[in-house]
């Protein structure tokens, strides 16, 4: 995602806050995409967790919050940006640090956090051809696996920009599943997941994580599947 619709940290912790307090399930990535593949219907107030892009903002500010929850959380990281910076021209001095290896080995030792893929330099998987598309999907995926030495099932598609053919590379490269934004037609490879942008404050939220919100996006179909992205 780029700068600008982060949300911020004081938010965040509003957010988890409330989830913590009103007992919402927030589960593993791997158990809710095990639940959509057998089509079971997930416990009420199931939800999970989800950072996409790896900034080390996720490790520093978040990280903390989602300990003191005891809430697993999925980073989707984009290999190009690890252990250097992304350039945004809304960020203070003009860029913004990505996590180091040793941050995301950390996490990944303290067993909440799990990685994905976001692509390898996170280029818009329908704006380039067929070999671009295998580097960014395949490579990363293998990248990222011999970075934590276990396999990495899933990836978010950057700007959440996906169709049959980069569905089909996924499937292809191994994932095991694959998350957008909020398209229209979800399947396993292309998930609908609900962003939280800076403007969501605790009130959007509350709107966001219930019932209600599905049905005004006429997705009557979706109100089981809950999966957050940061
Ligand atoms: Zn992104």
């Amino acid at each position: 995602m780029p700068a600008g619709i982060n949300t911020p940290i004081e938010v965040f912790r509003s957010h988890m806050d409330y989830l913590s307090q009103h007992e919402y399930r927030v589960s593993r990535l791997d158990e809710i995409v095990e639940h959509i593949i057998h089509g079971r219907q997930l416990k009420n107030k199931a939800l999970a967790i989800t950072f996409d892009d790896g900034y080390e903002d996720h490790f520093l500010n978040a990280y903390p919050i989602l300990k003191r929850c005891g809430f697993p959380a999925t980073i989707f990281l984009t290999v190009k940006y690890i252990d250097g910076y992304w350039e945004s021209e809304k960020a203070e001095g003009g860029r913004i640090k990505a996590l180091s290896k040793d941050q995301i080995l950390e996490m990944k030792k303290g067993g909440l956090i799990r990685f994905g893929s976001h692509g390898y330099s996170h280029r818009n998987l329908l704006c380039i051809n067929e070999e671009e598309k295998l580097f960014e999907i395949r490579d990363s995926k293998s990248y990222l696996e011999d970075l934590l030495g276990e396999e990495v099932p899933f990836i978010s598609y950057p700007f959440g920009a996906v169709n049959e053919r980069v569905k089909n590379v996924a499937r292809e490269s191994g994932y095991k599943a694959g998350f957008s934004i909020w398209n229209r037609k979800s399947d396993i490879y292309s998930i609908r997941r609900i962003p939280l942008h800076t403007r969501d404050d605790l009130m959007r939220l509350k709107f966001k994580v219930s019932p209600l919100y599905p049905i005004t996006k006429f997705f009557l179909n979706s109100v089981s599947i809950r999966i957050y992205s940061f």
